[in-house]
This record gives C-alpha cells, structure tokens and sequence, in this order.
C-alpha cells in the first residue's frame, strides 16, 4: 500500500497576543491511498486545524506535508488553488453552498474550474445528484431543502471532481442520527467505488465504525490510533 497523506512532524501555532497556542503540537502520520480514517477527540483539541492543514487550507508553522508526491506546505496560494480543484474534496458541517444558487449548479461549480464543457459538467452534475438521492431536487436552492438534503449537496459537490482524497469536518453535526447513517453510507459507498481516500473529523461512535483507523486527538497530539475493530471491541465490551 502506497501513502496518499503524509505528515512530518507537522505544528501550527496561533499567535494570541503574548500566548502561543499550539493547535497542532508535533503530528507524523501517513494515510494510504483508499483508507477511510477519523479523527476523533475533544473540542479544542485541534481536529479542525489539522483537517485544515492536510487539505491545504491553511499552512503548518513548521514540518512538512504530502499528498502523494507532492508537497503541499510550500506552494503559494494560486497553486495551492490549483492542487486543491485537482486532487482533494472538502465536506464542511454547515454545508457552505452558494444560497443564490440551485443545487444542480452548486455541485457544477467546482467542474467549471477543469475545463469541462458545459453540457459535460451539467451530465456530471446530475449524475452525482441522482447518486446522492436528489433527482427531484436539483431546481432547488438551499433554502429550500432540508439539512440533511442541503449536505447531500455538499458531498455531490465534494466528488464532483473525482478527488484523490475526501477531507469531512463533523460532516453529520448538525444531523439526525438517521441521516447521519445515510450520509456515512453515502460517503463511504462513493469513496470506496472509486478508491479515494477519506479522513472524517467525527464526535459520534457510529461514525468511527465505518473507519480503518480512527486517530484520537489530544492537544494537538496524536494520543493514540485504533483500528475499526477496536472500536467495536470497546463498544461490545463496554
Ligand atoms: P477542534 O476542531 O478539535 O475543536 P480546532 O482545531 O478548531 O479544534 O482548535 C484547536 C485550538 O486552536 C483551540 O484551542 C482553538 O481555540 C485554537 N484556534 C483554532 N483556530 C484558531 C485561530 N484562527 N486563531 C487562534 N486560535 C485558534
Ligand atoms: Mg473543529
């Protein structure tokens, strides 16, 4: 198995007047190519922050990071941009799609920076709304589906591209226990038919289960990794 993320001793500090915080404290990790993996841990711990970094939202203070082969803390913002529309898809907790837009257009959107046709991004569009479950509802606007239908959305748009790898931050936060099974089989299902590799910031137990490894956070430290068996051993014995 080959990695598609790797992380080198990776830190990023926040400056706060006089007080430095270290939202990630000295993280090494690799992820292969296909693996579905969670980052797990408390609020502040620096799940979002390292989530961040490794889809090249933003940049460590110090170390180095990898997709695939290539290193991504030292591109400059417009080949960042670049990398980002090729190779990684962003899920967010609060959706984020344009509100003036329709849905069939929000998932098109990220399409129109590849240089596809019209028409072959309007077929692509609608082909990953039908797969995510909103034939009847590619005319809508956010305002007028529900968060659960809304997030359906986000992760149509998320694949649209066909990206390497799939970056979720608490993808299922503001869902229904329900809809957030929908939405992890949803999620997995897509990944692993196209063999892309998935990292799932998560609070929920039923999330971590669908996962190969699940990395529990800890002041922004890697506390420790557990295996999806694991996990359930410790809910069957618990
Ligand atoms: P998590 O996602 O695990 O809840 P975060 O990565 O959002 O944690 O935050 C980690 C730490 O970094 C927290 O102490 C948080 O307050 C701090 N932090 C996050 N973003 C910023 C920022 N933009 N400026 C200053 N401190 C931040
Ligand atoms: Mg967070």
């Amino acid at each position: 198995m080959s990695a598609i993320i790797t992380l080198d001793n990776v830190y990023r500090v926040y400056r706060m007047g006089h007080e430095k915080i270290m939202a990630v404290n000295g993280i090494s990790l690799e992820i292969n190519e296909g693996e579905i993996c969670c980052l797990k841990g408390p609020s502040g711990s620096g799940k979002s922050t390292l989530l961040h970094l490794m889809a090249g939202l933003d940049k460590p203070s110090k170390g180095s990071i990898h997709i695939g082969k290539t290193r991504i803390d030292t591109l400059n913002e417009n080949q960042l941009a670049v990398f980002r529309q090729k190779y990684i898809g962003f899920i967010f907790q609060s959706y984020y799609l344009i509100p003036t837009l329709t849905a069939l257009e929000n998932v098109a959107i990220p399409l129109t920076f590849s240089g596809m046709p019209k028409s072959k991004r309007i077929k692509r569009a609608k082909e990953l709304l039908e797969a995510v479950g909103l034939k009847d509802r590619m005319k809508h606007k956010p305002t007028e589906m529900s968060g659960g239908q809304q997030q359906r959305v986000s992760i149509a748009r998320a694949f649209a591209n066909n990206p390497k790898v799939i970056f979720a931050d608490e993808p299922t936060g503001n869902l229904d226990t329900a809809t957030t099974f929908e939405m992890m089989n949803l999620m997995t299902n897509l990944a692993k038919h196209f063999n892309q590799t998935l990292v799932i910031v998560t609070h929920d137990d039923e999330i971590s289960g669908y996962a190969s490894r699940i990395f529990m956070i800890r002041d922004g430290k890697i506390e420790k990794i557990l295996n999806g068996r694991d996990q359930q051993d410790e809910k069957m014995d618990a």
